[in-house]
């Protein structure tokens, strides 16, 4: 029997308008609702009077000048970027321009491939102007954060513990509305795993997700993270031991209930299991670990 996720897809909002959540934290949702970023990005405003921002978010005119109309009369000292997909930082040059505000961040989305496609919604442009390390602390004005490095849904992936607030914001390494996307290569399942268990480790009282509602009873809902991973690969066990295999051919089987328009997503994630599962001698590839590539049982 599958470990449900409690999932909270309510998430009463309005494009543009600033929510006040806590003393400390206010937020604005952009337009971009996907398949991806369910209603959108959900940028983070930290403090009172000087200001941090949590990913500016996607490239979108409207966006940036609700931010700036939300801090009118105050300033931003810094901008924070937990991670470099298209939703969350290709709105820091407009913001930068607007307030001068230096960048955080783990470091750039790595090199862009050379056909020049945006593997995995990858931000290339982006370079942080201070780079943040695991267990640095950034601090402002009545506020001050600690990262952590979580890659796994994108390699230079961080949280940031807010201290003030026993808060987490975890980016989109924890959804409350969604599982995560981890698309190899940049995406990988074992460093997804590993940085789960270390968030777990890290107490927090309330988790603020980018895209949907705050979590509130974090502990327990990356306990069930953990596990409905653990049981993606049990899973892809039970498939292989009816015989080898493709990713094609497993998806609608494993996915009965998924509509079919978010195979592809879903074939990105057995990917990345199966490579996970091949490095830890679990499974076989035909050569390569690949999206194409026949899986079988080690053994097989
Ligand atoms: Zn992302």
């Amino acid at each position: 029997m599958a470990t449900p996720i409690p999932y909270n897809r309510e998430l009463e909002f309005e494009y543009g308008r600033v929510d006040e959540i806590t003393p400390l934290i206010r937020r604005v949702i952009a337009n971009n609702p996907s398949a991806f970023t369910f209603h959108g990005t959900g940028t983070y405003i930290v403090g009172r009077g000087k200001v941090a921002i949590i990913d500016p978010g996607p490239d979108l005119a409207e966006h940036v000048d609700a931010l700036l109309d939300a801090i009118r009369g105050e300033t931003v000292s810094h901008i924070l970027v937990t991670h470099t997909h298209i939703d969350h930082s290709p709105a820091v040059p407009a913001l930068q321009a607007a307030t001068g505000a230096p960048t955080y961040a783990y470091g750039p989305h790595g090199t862009r491939p050379e056909d020049g496609a945006s593997e995995g919604g990858g931000d290339y442009d982006f370079m942080p102007d201070h780079r943040v390390s695991d267990g640095d602390a950034v601090t402002g004005e009545g506020w001050s954060v600690e990262a952590i490095h979580t890659p796994g849904h994108c390699s230079n992936h961080l949280c940031f513990s807010l201290r003030e607030e026993d808060a987490l914001f975890c980016g989109d390494h924890v959804m409350g509305w969604s599982t995560s996307i981890v698309s190899p290569p940049d995406g990988d399942m074992k460093d997804y795993m590993s940085s789960l268990e270390k968030i777990a480790r890290h107490p927090a009282g309330r988790y603020f997700p980018t895209h949907g509602a705050p979590i509130d009873a974090p502990a327990t809902y990356v306990a069930a993270l953990i596990a409905h991973r653990h049981e993606r690969e049990d899973q892809i066990l039970a498939e292989l031991a009816n015989g080898p295999a493709t990713i094609t051919e497993m998806v609608p089987r494993m996915y009965v209930d998924a509509d079919p328009k978010l195979y592809a997503a879903a074939a990105r994630s057995v990917l990345a299991h199966l490579i996970h599962m091949v490095e830890t001698d679990r499974v076989k590839a035909d050569g390569d670990a690949g999206a194409e590539s026949v899986y079988r049982l080690v053994g097989d």
